[in-house]
């Protein structure tokens, strides 16, 4: 297991959208421990495997002590609105008040390729929508109050 480097804003693989986990081997294992570490030592809440560098639709998500691993994670139904602060491990400095479904669905798979489907709401809807947001190359400074502050500062990228 080992720390990988967080991608900040302004790296161009951020934007990029992540392709599908077709083998469930070594290599996925490994890629999940090692967003693991990297997620713990830089206290996040969240990590797609695009803010690593590696596009691929993995993400994971430790919630007050519940630790979740999405493989190719699909959101299927959402529900209700709700607006809260959220911040990222690629968008240093900066947080703001982003709105989100307030539950949802996802379906995805585990690391040994089996379904799963998750039904949550209030943070794991808002942590779910905002890594699931990265495998498609979206930030969320580019849907969030006030944005054009942030892009006043360091541009839009
Ligand atoms: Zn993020």
């Amino acid at each position: 297991m080992a720390k990988r480097k967080v991608l900040k804003y302004g790296d161009e693989r951020l934007r990029k959208v992540a392709k599908p986990v077709t083998e469930f081997d070594e290599d996925l294992c490994e890629l999940l421990d090692d967003m693991r570490d990297t997620m713990y030592a830089n206290d996040g809440m969240g990590l797609a495997a695009t803010q690593v560098g590696v596009l691929r639709r993995v993400v994971i998500m430790d919630l007050g002590g519940s630790f979740f691993e999405l493989i190719n994670p699909e959101i299927i139904a959402s529900e209700g609105e709700q607006e809260e602060e959220e911040g990222c491990l690629s968008v240093p400095n900066f947080s703001d008040l982003v709105k989100r479904p307030e539950k949802v669905t996802v379906k995805a798979k585990d690391r040994y390729g089996y379904d799963i489907e998750i039904t949550g709401e209030k943070i794991f809807a808002r942590c779910a929508c905002h890594e699931i947001d990265h495998l498609n190359g979206i930030l969320y400074v580019d849907k969030s109050k006030n944005r054009q502050k942030y892009f006043e500062k360091y541009g839009k990228k």
